[in-house]
């Protein structure tokens, strides 16, 4: 399956042309049709109609729902729509066109009011979830961004993609019917890398100076924008003057930096880096509050549980259905370009954080390997880093 880029794709949904959208590229993944509600003609809805059967949806984001009066009802919790409703525009009746049309046009036309609808009515409406696909990666989400992205009004159309029997079509061909209607194809995936390389998700929220046992330092506070996560970067001499910077990514674990766990040797490693950045009377410590790899301080407990029934790190997050490694670089590469850091000497023994960050116009221009003494009760978790996560060294963060 070959995709086409996601500035393709926004060229084409400016246009008023559909893209197809698949959620991922494996077998079974759902494909929709999405468009710009604002560019609807008759023909485009009438293709809506023939792929998508019934499953059409006119995609508003939360703030225009609570502007047009409609229910907002969408579970932040969860990330989750959790019902959809109906309405139609009231001169749909006149309307010599397919009175879903005349809704549609209305649904985008910003100068409508509560007051030009009927509810129920024969058109479906859905919240997408604040932030789009950054905060959830959907089909719902996606169209919203599309049309954002084009500098339309971020109001989506969408339709699952289904054969004439209303079954799914298999990629192969779904692929043939979009070469066949020209149409542009893109993975969610593209469209959340695209956003992330183009768009900031953190703000500086404030610094202050903190003098700690290592020395001096200045430390800085984030705030993930859609998450509302907070993370902090302690700085030591001038960062940003465009030197090489020494730094350490350093992900949250409170038992390990904390509480003194030697499950892990992260607090060894937190110490270490801090040892060497204040050696060097300059330097920078990015301390990442994603506790447990990103899967959060209970599931880890959790994770420590089956390991204590003798379950591998990676066994006990998998068993615990988790990815084996959830952290997610892009944030710490924005608060590092906050800081003016281009060109990094990284403390890691990590391979994975190296492709992580230079995603992101940063260059690595030295890695700095941490080699720390292991203890009995770690020793298993860093063979298992070792083994299964492809790590550098033989003592692992
Ligand atoms: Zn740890």
């Amino acid at each position: 399956m070959k995709f086409n880029t996601i500035p393709l794709a926004i060229s084409a949904i400016q246009l008023g042309q559909q893209v197809v959208l698949f959620d991922d590229e494996s077998p079974d993944a759902k494909v929709h049709l999405i468009m710009a509600a604002e560019k609807i003609t008759p023909s485009t809805l009438s293709l809506f109609t023939s792929v998508g059967h019934n499953t059409l949806h006119v995609i508003l984001e939360a703030t225009r729902m609570i502007d047009l009066g409609f229910q907002a009802s969408f579970d932040d919790q969860h990330y989750r729509v959790i019902n959809s409703s109906s309405v139609e525009a009231k001169t749909a009746k006149e309307s010599r066109h397919d009175g879903r049309l005349v809704t549609i046009q209305k649904l985008a036309d910003y100068n409508s009011t509560l007051a030009d609808f009927n509810q129920p009515g024969h058109l479906f409406i859905t919240q997408s979830a604040f932030g789009g696909v950054l905060k959830r990666a959907g089909a719902v989400e996606a169209s919203v961004d599309l049309a954002r992205l084009a500098n339309l009004h971020p109001v989506g159309l969408i339709s699952e993609i289904a054969d004439a029997d209303g079954k799914r079509m298999t990629h192969a061909e779904v692929e043939a019917w979009a070469q066949s209607k020209r149409l542009n194809v893109i993975t969610i995936a593209d469209l959340i890398a695209h956003r992330r390389q183009r768009e900031s998700t953190i703000k500086r929220a404030s610094s202050a100076k903190l003098p700690t046992r290592y020395g001096e330092f200045t430390i800085y506070g984030y705030e993930n924008t859609l998450t509302k996560e907070h993370h902090v970067a302690l700085a030591m001499g001038d960062v940003s003057n465009g030197e090489p910077v020494l730094i350490r990514v350093h992900s949250e674990c409170l038992t390990g930096d904390a509480l003194g766990s030697l499950r892990c040797d992260c607090g060894q490693q937190y110490d270490a880096a801090m040892k060497r950045i204040a050696q060097e009377g300059r330097g920078l410590l990015v301390y990442m509050r994603q506790e447990g790899r990103g899967i959060g301080l209970i599931n880890k407990i959790k994770a420590y549980h089956l390991q204590d029934q003798g379950l591998d790190t990676v066994e006990a997050n998998l068993a615990l259905g988790l990815a084996a490694d959830m952290r997610d670089y892009g944030i710490g590469a924005q608060i590092l370009a906050d800081l003016n850091v281009k060109k990094l000497r990284l403390m890691t023994n990590n391979p994975r954080k190296l492709v992580g960050l230079s995603g992101y116009g940063i260059d690595i221009v030295e890695r700095i390997p941490i080699q720390l003494n292991h203890n009995e009760a770690n020793e298993l978790y860093l063979k298992t880093k070792q083994a299964k996560l492809s790590h550098l060294l033989r003592f692992e963060e």
